[in-house]
């Protein structure tokens, strides 16, 4: 499946806001979007005219940020995230939640989540290279859904590896209470689909509903 390749901080830089697409460099001082940044001067959205373009307040345009937002936190194409929608909506229950939960449970997010990536860009990329296995068995679909009481694993010579090894010293995040970890953070178990609280995204998925729904 394709997937963005361009330039990353300008998709943060026209949200106005931290989307961690970059890992480390997303908490220095050169995050262009940071409050304390020393490219202050480029916190305004990219293009020729987006130091002069003022915000319109149109609904719309609030629900259509708020899906690009989503959809470019998690790396994902506009017709994978419009099927993912349109699947969610199929399923019981909250349209927005089960979306958020799709994102959640992908292999990428996943192995994001188990804090063996910087971003999510890198578990995929681990992912797609073949470093993360699901129940033992090699999986490179950045996509797979990843079930409750799956295990995903970091393959035993990746665990050395300078990346892995760093972003889990130095960027030391937590693992999120549906994951459960063994192997000294290696392996990762779904206990369940995450609820809505476990999501630490700031994303307001009823506006992403209230677009689709039109
Ligand atoms: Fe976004 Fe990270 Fe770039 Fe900052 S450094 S603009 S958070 S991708």
């Amino acid at each position: 499946m394709a997937r963005y390749t361009g330039p990353v901080c300008r998709l943060c830089r026209r949200e106005r806001t931290k989307l961690y697409l970059k890992g480390e460099r997303c908490f220095s001082l050169k995050c262009p979007v940071s409050e304390n940044s020393d490219r202050q001067a480029r916190a305004y959205p990219p293009g020729m005219h987006g130091r002069d373009r003022q915000r319109q307040g149109s609904e719309y345009l609030t629900q259509l940020r708020e899906k690009q937002k989503a959809r470019r936190t998690y790396g994902l194409l506009e017709k994978q995230f419009r099927n993912l929608y349109e699947e969610a909506n199929r399923r019981p229950g909250i349209t927005g939640t089960n979306l958020l939960q799709f994102l959640e449970m992908r292999l990428d997010n996943v192995a994001y989540r188990a804090g063996w990536g910087a971003s999510r860009a890198q578990a995929r990329q681990f992912v797609r290279h073949g470093h993360v296995h699901v129940n033992g068995k090699r999986v490179t679909i950045p996509s797979y859904r990843v079930r409750p009481g799956e295990t995903v694993t970091l393959k035993e010579p990746t665990r050395a590896n300078f990346n892995v090894v760093r972003n889990r010293d130095v960027l030391d995040r937590s693992v999120p209470g549906w994951l459960e970890t063994a192997e000294n953070g290696f392996a990762v178990t779904v206990r369940v689909a995450p609820a809505r609280e476990q999501i630490d995204e700031a994303i307001r998925e009823q506006l992403i509903v209230e677009l689709y729904s039109k």
